[in-house]
């Protein structure tokens, strides 16, 4: 049989979104308990007394043992399984590419549907294993509205937010890949810390605003820190922000988790052309809403994200600013070395410099690691993500998919 295919741009464009959009099932993932329950009645299939018994039931299944189809929840009824998978999924998200850096760094493109956007949508979610502990940097939207000058993610105009499912379902996945769900296997040869989870703290400063898609943030947050379910401590998870000042004491109040600002510069007119977002909250209120962060404490800082950029920001003057601009505030000062990316104006500082802005730091009490950076042989380092998808141009990617279809077209 010969399947015909329109291929004039528009032909190609409805073929892929019929591809694109098979008739999905809801996801049970991401719900609250209550709603979780609530979704169970609402089709029928459990009765309303037992709504919350199944709700924990599942919620169990999904986050403690981490399984993605509900044929492996064997406390549940052969029946009330093919209900429920007549009705929902629990599955995870496509895996266009896993690439892994030679010192161990991993990085995930996943490719969610469109949702309204138009056209399926790629992220990227990256696992940096270290002595000690297993990070993984989650995105929270698809490219990022806001266009700081140094960071690849920002040339990528946004297509949408992420749903609070997409948010745990990066979690979720790299738990799955990295073996870290009870009797799972690592891969072999994998790089993950020597004991303890394999992915033990969470960064929210993959790609995207998290302060701009808050209520899925949010929701996402709560899931993975329930103790019941993913069980990870508030204090492993930090959501670095560009400085949303009216969002910043509702995540420190709703959320709970730990802070990280990046600010990048210590005076309004070089900020503004770092991170653009500063013309709307300026450094006097962004410190204020620091000073204000809820929980904050000598236990629980801020961290202060600063990329090092060559003859920019990273002079000795800078240094000194720096400090007296966080007097008073229990902080701690990340510096970043700025990850190249194609295209980019900007070069790293050198590292004697980088290490003199250290040591001045250092000298005035403050913890200032300087973060390796990770994954560079990938494009995972901070700032360096962007979807191939996007990469390519749309007229290209549009030809590729469609002369995809047409092959599969063939029997
Ligand atoms: N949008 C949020 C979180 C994602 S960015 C935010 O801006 O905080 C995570 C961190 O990487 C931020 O501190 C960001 O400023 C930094 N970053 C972006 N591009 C970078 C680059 N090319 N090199 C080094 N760090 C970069
Ligand atoms: Fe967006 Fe953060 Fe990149 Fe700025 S640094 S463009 S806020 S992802």
């Amino acid at each position: 049989m010969t399947l015909s295919l329109d291929l004039t741009a528009e032909g190609a464009r409805d073929a892929l979104r019929a591809r694109a959009t098979p008739a999905e099932k809801p996801t049970l993932i991401g719900l609250t308990r209550v709603e979780l329950g609530a979704a169970l009645v609402e089709a029928g299939i459990v009765p309303e007394r037992q709504a919350k018994m199944r709700a924990q039931q599942l919620w169990h299944w999904m986050y403690v043992r981490g399984v993605s189809d509900f044929s492996g929840m064997f406390n549940i009824s052969k029946d009330l399984r093919a209900e429920l998978d007549r009705h929902f999924t629990v599955a995870r998200p496509e895996i266009v590419e896993e690439q892994i850096s030679a010192d161990g760094t991993r990085k995930w493109l996943f490719r969610f549907p469109p949702r309204g956007a138009g056209r399926p949508v790629e992220i990227e979610t990256v696992y940096i294993p270290e002595e000690g502990r297993g990070t993984l940097c989650i995105s929270s939207q698809v490219g990022c509205t806001l266009t700081c000058s140094f960071c690849h993610t920002g040339t990528q105009k946004l297509v949408r937010n992420l749903t609070t499912e997409e948010i745990l379902a990066q979690l979720l996945t790299a738990r799955d890949r990295l073996g870290d769900f009870p009797d799972r296997d690592t891969p072999d040869g994998a790089i993950v810390p020597a004991e303890g989870r394999k992915v033990s703290n969470i960064v929210m400063m993959g790609m995207g605003e998290p302060l701009y898609n808050f209520e899925a943030v949010k929701k996402a947050l709560l899931i993975a820190s329930d103790g019941d379910g993913l069980s990870l401590s508030k204090r492993r998870i930090t959501l670095s922000t560009s400085g949303v000042v009216p969002e910043i004491f509702r995540t420190g109040e709703e959320i709970g988790v730990m802070l990280a600002i990046s600010l990048h510069a210590t005076n309004d007119d070089l900020r503004d052309l770092l991170v653009p977002i500063n013309k709307k909250y300026p450094l006097k209120e962004l410190i204020a809403a620091c000073r204000a962060y809820p929980g904050l404490s000598n236990a629980r800082r801020i961290t202060f994200e600063y990329v090092m950029l060559k003859d920019v920001n990273d002079s000795l003057d800078d240094a000194k600013a720096l400090v007296k601009l966080l007097k008073g505030i229990p902080a701690k000062i990340n510096l970043i070395p700025f990850n190249p990316w194609p295209g980019t104006n900007y070069q790293c500082s050198d590292w004697e410099t980088i290490e003199k802005f250290a040591d001045y730091i250092n000298n005035a009490g403050y913890a200032s690691p300087i973060r390796t950076p990770r994954g560079r042989d990938i494009l995972a380092a901070c700032g360096q993500l962007k979807s191939e998808s996007e990469r390519m141009r749309k007229v290209d990617r549009l030809a590729l998919e469609a002369m995809m279809i047409a092959g599969h077209g063939e029997a």
